[in-house]
């Protein structure tokens, strides 16, 4: 297909405001965190991706990973799979989790990238298929109930009738006043995201409550990596479970799949080892008969979902969408995966220099 050659990998890291802080049952985020990733070849082609690092703390050494990985692949064909091979092989020891899993996930993210790009053609159909379509929801925070109505009307005014709003106030009721203030601003569908704030117990408590709203999904009720306990809560529930955005490589899938968990997933291409992790964790999930969804990345997550069985929804936020020329955003509540070469990924320069760290 290419017999191209990785030449050099450049990052910038940038700290990117966010239109409005985004307060959760962990904390409030105030501005996304990126390392945006350069895979420069030897034919004059780049990939294009980037990493959400969640804090600015670890802005500094994803990049020095990502730079250090950028010299172990320097000369290597343009050959994702034999890259996250080797990467895998220097990572054996240390695991695929954390800050180094997350450089690696950059580097597969980019070399798909970059073969795409090489071949003319969107990722999706480098894979096999073609950029098709997906429903995508609106991610709000957990602002009260003031918020709760707001969020929905700007939703709303987007084109989303789902949308998904974190919760795991003091007691259920409040939880419960939230959705309905966002009822009756007029959300239609709902999902609701706990970011781990309950234990098993009070979950499945909290559940009962909530099923009178006939909820989309109920998400991470408790801690991310309790997957027994998820499935516990799972098997508990009317509502649909949903974890998967804080696995690192599928075998984490492949534990949750062990302890009986079979809700919902939503992967994090980055968390999940990047294109090549997102891949393998579908086949999984194919066998198992979960449905997919996706966490941040909307750009690279539709070409994804475009060739995933059992794509279900695309979680969307404008969080990046200041940095990118071209940002995936959805029309009438839909997705359209982008058909330019690649994933889309190209960087609005003059924003990219402002946000520089
Ligand atoms: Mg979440």
């Amino acid at each position: 297909m290419t017999d191209l050659k990785i030449k050099s990998v450049k990052t910038r890291a940038v700290n990117v405001p966010l239109s409005a802080p985004h307060p959760t049952a962990g904390g409030t985020v105030t501005s996304a965190p990126l390392v945006l990733i350069d895979l420069e070849t030897d034919g004059g082609v780049t990939g294009r991706t980037y990493l959400f690092c969640y804090t600015a703390f670890a802005l500094k050494p994803v990049a020095a990973l990502v730079q250090s990985f950028g010299e172990l692949i320097a000369g290597d064909a343009l050959a994702p799979l034999e890259i996250y091979k080797k990467l895998q092989g220097r990572l054996r020891l240390l695991g695929p989790q954390g800050l180094t899993g997350m450089a690696a996930a950059g580097i597969d993210m980019a070399a798909w990238d970059a073969l795409a790009v090489a071949n003319g053609t969107p990722l999706a159909s480098l894979l096999g298929g073609k950029p098709g379509t997906v429903a995508a929801y609106h991610s709000c925070g957990m602002g009260g109930l003031e918020a709760a109505a707001k969020d929905t009307e700007a939703s709303l005014k987007l084109g989303f009738d789902t949308i998904k709003f974190k919760i795991g106030y003091g007691d259920v009721a409040q939880d419960l006043a939230v959705l309905k203030a966002t009822r009756k601003a007029g959300a239609r569908k709902l999902l609701v995201d706990y970011n781990q704030s309950l234990d098993v117990t009070s979950a499945i408590a909290r559940e009962r409550v909530l099923e009178e709203m006939d909820l989309v999904w109920i998400e991470e009720p408790t801690t991310a990596d309790d997957y027994a306990g998820h499935a516990t809560i799972a098997a508990a529930a009317a509502t649909p479970i949903q974890i998967g955005e804080n696995m690192w490589g599928p075998t984490d899938f492949e534990k949750a799949i062990a302890e009986g968990f079979t809700d919902g997933i939503m992967l994090d291409v980055m968390k999940i080892g990047g294109v090549t992790g997102w891949m393998k964790a579908t086949v999984l999930a194919e066998i198992h008969g979960i449905r997919v969804s996706s966490h941040l990345f909307p750009e690279v997550s539709a070409q994804l979902l475009s060739v995933t069985r059992g794509a279900q929804l695309l979680e969307w936020q404008d969080w990046v969408t200041p940095v990118l020329a071209e940002p995936l955003i959805p029309k009438a509540g839909i997705a359209h995966a982008g058909t330019a070469p690649g994933c889309g990924i190209a960087w609005n320069e003059s924003v990219v220099a402002k946000c520089l760290v």
